[in-house]
């Protein structure tokens, strides 16, 4: 369906599980308490609003969390996800560090698309940005997933990784990210670098300014606009003559591209949220738990109703008019 300012809302990102197997700096460091396992979603309530909400116009789901993988049945929702008339596409972000393991269930599951999260190939500054030393694992899955005939993404938090490396006593080289871009070299992998969000944790680093990014880039490579369609989201795609893989600009700063959004965000809680920087939405969860009789008329209204105010433009530049008090592994990214 269309919201007040004619944008079509046909994606929805579902945040399955706020638990995670890492502990990145900007998103869930240590020491967060975890919300009790009552309070989350059960797969059947999510798929429920998702059956609602298809109905409404939405066609395309993200799977996110916290790590969606670290969730027992994950890959059962999504085929349950996959089989809800009107739903065409399902994919997921994962850390990638349990993918190896569940890849087979996951393509079994007909999951079409596949964005892995890494901010550097350093193995001791990706060790101090998650927490843990799990690199090697989920640069054995990228691998992995380079035999599956299925679109793959890599996303990258973009982060000073020279100058975060040297407050860390990390040697890093100055450009590492450049690093990261090698991955689109030889395989069909897009490599997405995201301008670092004022949400949560994220609000304790600084966001390097895409505009700036972008100028370093064209120093380094000739790049070339990328017209094609990549997939559902805001970033800006380039070619780099020779890699197979595009490279591309996720700028929610620097770049705004609130005039083209087309999506909405289910928490595991189930508050359905209309737009990032905002508290905005509405509490789901109370809606399907409660003795009404006619909950999907419930459902549908309160969807639409919470589509319909979705906010005209996220306010991230001006700090005080933040009102999201959730962090990003509640609402999934
Ligand atoms: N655990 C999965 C993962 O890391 O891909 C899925 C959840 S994670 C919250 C989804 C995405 O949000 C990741 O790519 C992560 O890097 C990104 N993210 C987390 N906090 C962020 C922030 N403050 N600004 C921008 N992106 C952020
Ligand atoms: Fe976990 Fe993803 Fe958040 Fe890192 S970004 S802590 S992997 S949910």
């Amino acid at each position: 369906m269309k919201d007040s300012l004619n944008r079509e809302i046909d994606y929805m990102r579902i945040s399955i599980t706020d638990r995670c197997n890492l502990r990145c700096q900007y998103c869930m460091p240590r020491g967060i308490k975890q919300t009790t396992m009552s309070d989350i979603l059960t797969f059947e309530e999510m798929a429920h609003i998702v059956s609602i909400a298809s109905k409404l116009g939405i066609k395309k789901i993200k799977v996110t969390g916290g790590e969606p993988l670290v969730r027992l049945g994950c890959c059962d929702f999504i085929k349950m996800v996959k089989n809800i008339e009107g739903i065409e596409q399902v994919t997921i972000t994962t850390n990638g560090v349990l993918l190896n393991r569940y890849m087979n269930d996951l393509i079994e599951a007909g999951i079409d698309g596949i964005n892995v999260s890494i901010d550097t190939l350093n193995k001791e500054l990706y060790q101090k940005i998650t927490g843990f030393d799990k690199l090697g694992e989920v640069l054995q899955s990228l691998k992995t997933l380079t035999n599956y005939d299925i679109p793959v993404k890599i996303n990258a938090v973009s982060i000073d990784l020279y100058e975060y490396g040297s407050q860390n006593g990390i040697d890093v080289l100055k450009n590492d990210y450049q690093n990261l871009i090698e991955l689109a070299h030889d395989d069909k992998i897009d490599v997405r670098f995201i301008e670092m969000m004022p949400i949560g944790y994220g609000k304790n680093f600084e966001t390097i300014n895409h505009q700036d990014f972008l100028q370093q880039l064209k120093r380094d490579y000739v790049l070339k606009e990328d017209q094609t369609i990549h997939s559902n989201g805001p970033a800006v795609y380039y070619r780099i003559d020779g890699y197979q893989g595009s490279i591309g600009l996720i700028s929610a700063i620097h770049g705004k591209f609130c005039d083209s959004c087309n999506r909405i965000r289910l928490t595991s809680q189930g508050y359905l949220k209309t737009c990032l920087c905002f508290n905005d939405g509405i509490d789901l969860r109370s809606i399907l738990r409660s003795d009404a009789s006619n909950k999907d008329e419930l459902l549908a209204a309160a969807i639409k109703d919470a589509i319909i105010h979705k906010p005209m433009a996220h306010h991230f530049e001006n700090m005080e008019e933040i009102s999201e008090d959730k962090n990003m592994y509640m609402i999934g990214g």
